[in-house]
């Protein structure tokens, strides 16, 4: 199913240009069809106009009140004037933000505008670009295909590189969680979330280190947040049981217990607003959820109860890590060391530049059953991001993708 289809408020009733509207004929336009079969009427074909439309527009975030929308200009030849319009859901319209005029030349430019908005608080909102065509008798109008965009960034940061960190069914911990982010990336952009990551394919270079686990690379990643202007920092795992599995302690849980654990950084701990323990809290209930949907095995006190419970009622402390047992129920943790800063690397680094950060193991790669059903189903890769793309965007308020 396309994206357009899937997400929520993109089912909105077609609403004229303005100035620009189009006749009334032109919500029952369909495209060209050129087979000969359908070929019966010549003159009416010969006359049919040439349907404009401008389908797509890229946007990223610029600043905290600033969004850059950018769309080509391949149809210049058949457009005289673009109009770029955002809705308003308070008016119930779409409202111009700017025109361009058209130079007549495709391939030469690109249309530009910067949106300012009129705070910083998270907002999202649909745009569009409608045209005036350069010839009426020959082309016709159709409104632009709406888009959102917002004023928040997020950066995803896949764990590992490489191949790493395997388990059954060859499984990689590195692989997964890029395929992961690869659709967390797809799914957040189109419900306007602007993304950075880490890391893009197999290989991580940053801050002049290559494929290294060490601080300074973990460091870089998560210095990349402030870097790249990212609102939250996001490092994407899965779980090990085994004595400091990937810094996590987790030698006292059976080897079949497979649980989501959510960590946040100490910006998000004190943050006031307290939108990232938010963002934190629907991640490790919606994985929670999708585990017992999927049918991968969960703590059955979990399964029965995905319960998340917010901070600060669990443990701050490196020794007494209140998730990695089964008497306690948060699954959120503010873990530290005992100076009292950020256990993990890169949590601490994006906490160190004051960007609030989570990290978060979805599932634990020594479970069999999990890795089994991510290898056999390459939709698990896509629920997962689809979780996280609901619980990151359900955070700010935004609409989001309902279903793949
Ligand atoms: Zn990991």
């Amino acid at each position: 199913m396309s994206l357009k289809k899937i997400i929520a408020g993109t089912a909105a009733a077609v609403i004229a240009c303005g100035a620009l509207a189009l006749p009334a004929t032109a919500a029952t336009f369909t495209y060209t069809d050129t087979s000969a079969t359908l070929s019966t009427n010549s003159a009416s074909a010969s006359n049919a106009k040439t349907p404009v439309q401008i389908k797509s527009i890229a946007f990223s975030k610029v600043s905290s009140n600033k969004i850059k929308l950018v769309w080509s200009d391949a149809k210049d030849a058949q457009i005289k004037l673009y109009s770029l319009q955002r809705y308003n859901e308070s008016a119930g319209s779409w409202q111009t933000l700017v025109t361009k005029t058209s130079d007549g030349i495709a391939g030469n430019k690109k249309y530009v505008y910067t949106d300012t908005l009129s705070s910083s608080s998270p907002q999202q909102y649909r745009y569009r670009v409608c045209v005036n065509v350069s010839n009426t008798n020959k082309y016709e109008a159709v409104n632009g295909v709406s888009r959102f965009a917002s004023n928040i960034k997020v950066c995803l940061d896949p764990g590992h590189f490489q191949s790493k960190n395997g388990g059954t069914y060859g499984y990689s911990e590195a692989k997964a969680m890029l395929s992961v982010a690869n659709n967390l990336q797809t799914y957040l952009k189109a419900g306007g979330i602007d993304v950075y990551m880490t890391r893009t394919n197999d290989n991580i270079t940053l801050g002049g280190y290559t494929n290294q686990d060490d601080g300074n690379q973990l460091n870089a990643r998560g210095h990349a947040a402030r870097s790249n202007n990212c609102d939250v920092f996001i490092s994407l795992h899965t779980n090990a049981n085994s004595e400091n599995a990937n810094g996590c302690d987790t030698i006292h849980q059976p080897s079949t217990l497979n649980k989501t654990v959510v960590f946040v950084n100490k910006t998000a701990y004190n943050q006031s607003s307290g939108v990232v323990v938010n963002m934190a809290n629907r991640m490790g209930y919606n994985i929670t959820a999708k585990n017992k949907e999927l049918g991968i095995p969960t703590c059955s006190w979990l399964s029965a109860r995905p319960t998340m419970y917010r901070l600060p009622s669990y443990g701050t402390d490196e020794f007494d890590v209140y998730n990695e047992t089964l008497r306690k129920k948060g699954k959120i943790v503010f873990r530290t060391l005992t100076s009292g800063e950020d256990y993990y690397a890169v949590l601490r680094a994006a906490a160190s530049d004051g960007v609030p950060g989570i990290l978060i193991e979805h599932s634990f790669h020594t479970v069999p059953a999990y890795c089994k059903a991510f290898m056999n189903d390459p939709d698990v890769a896509k629920h997962y991001a689809l979780s996280d793309a609901r619980s990151i965007g359900g955070a700010y308020g935004f609409k989001v993708l309902k279903s793949i």
